[in-house]
């Protein structure tokens, strides 16, 4: 047992920021001398509806949502937005086309697969989703419901280096491990959705971006819950939300805006990035198998090429109090998700230690 805090390289959920923690602490059992915690509060209390008030208007600020956008705090994480995505928006044709990077991706597509008509428009599977295939307008069905893309794909380390053109066909992102990370231009998505354990809170909700004229379309037979017009309509409090998520969040956006927004965030994460790919690099033990300009900020997939030396690797890191470096269990490897809350010193820390790690296993 130790008293320090780890550098914690989990994919999610993940490092919050440690003022983010401390302050919650202080407020836990009395939040801000209210006699109340949150984890204890009426979500139709005053003191929760000026918490969730707050925490809309300060995402809206961070990341620049304009007004004929909805944002919904939604329970039951990405997984369920999966499902919610093709009940709610295959609406005139019941076609949509997917674009399928990486193991969510297409998670996603075999959900809406129970609702719709879904194409799989391009895949990297072929090369174990080590690239983002380049899509063209012409590639989608002129009459499909939506697009949905996997912005930035958790297990495989990629991200779009470019926002698919779909023309007037709505676009669906799920950003759940890069939402925050970098500026967006949100008129250019329908709908954007993130489960939030890896840059905004703990477990349990998602966050939904959602433009106002897609809203409304599910059928009567969609369960109430499901329905993006119940959220919508009741802001976030149809039924009793999972209020301690919510309140997290809301402190992370609000160290965000501290911080210098999002686009500080940016900036902060490419430093990181980089030192990290520039090492991988140029080193003679570890290899990235991701294409150089697909890369993601966000989570940094390396290997040994050897299985048990990767093991070897990931036991030693956490010795070092450096945890949760092993690559997902479908691929193996190593993987360093590197947050916005990953402080600089992390991945300094984790530079060093490859080093030394390369030193001894030559
Ligand atoms: N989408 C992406 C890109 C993810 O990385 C994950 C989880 O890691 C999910 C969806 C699933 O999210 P949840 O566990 O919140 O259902």
């Amino acid at each position: 047992m130790s008293n320090e805090r780890a550098y914690n390289f989990s994919a999610g959920p993940s490092m919050l920021p440690i003022s983010v923690i401390e302050d919650a602490a202080a407020n836990l059992a009395n939040y801000k001398g209210c006699g109340e915690s949150v984890m204890e509060m009426s979500h139709r209390s005053a003191e929760f509806k000026a918490i969730l008030e707050d925490a809309e208007k300060n995402l809206r600020d961070i990341l620049s949502i304009p007004d004929n956008y909805k944002v919904m705090f939604i329970q039951g994480g990405g997984t369920l937005q999966f499902a919610m995505v093709p009940m709610n928006l295959l609406r005139k044709s019941g076609k949509a086309d997917y674009i399928v990077t990486g193991t969510w991706a297409k998670k996603a597509a075999k959900e809406a697969e129970k609702f719709g008509d879904i194409k799989i428009v391009a895949s990297s599977e072929e090369s174990t989703f080590s690239y983002i295939p380049k899509v063209k307008r012409e590639d989608f069905r002129a009459d499909a419901d939506y697009v949905h893309i996997t912005y930035n794909n958790t297990i495989y380390g990629t991200h779009y280096p470019y926002i698919p053109d779909t023309g007037d066909i709505p676009l669906v992102a799920d950003m759940s491990s890069c939402i925050l990370s970098e500026e967006i231009d949100v008129s250019r998505f329908g709908l954007i959705y993130a489960g939030v354990q890896k840059n905004i809170a703990p477990s349990g909700i998602a966050i939904a971006i959602m433009r106002e004229d897609l809203i409304g379309f599910a059928k009567e037979t969609v369960p109430t819950y499901l329905d993006y017009k119940i959220h919508a309509d009741n802001d976030s409090t149809y039924n009793t939300p999972n209020c301690f998520a919510i309140y997290i969040a809301g402190e992370v956006f609000k160290y965000i805006k501290e911080m210098g927004g999002v686009a500080q965030m940016h900036k902060r994460n490419v430093e990181k990035a980089a030192k990290l790919y520039d090492f991988i690099d140029s080193s003679s033990l570890y290899k990235c198998p991701v294409a150089k300009e697909d890369r993601s900020l966000m989570n940094v997939v390396f290997v040994t090429g050897d299985a048990e030396l990767d093991k070897k690797f990931v036991a030693e890191a956490k010795k070092n109090n450096m945890h949760n470096l092993n690559g997902h269990r479908s691929i193996g490897g190593m993987r360093a998700s590197i947050y916005n809350a990953m402080p600089a010193e992390g991945v300094d820390a984790l530079i060093e230690f490859m080093k030394k790690f390369q030193e001894e296993n030559k």
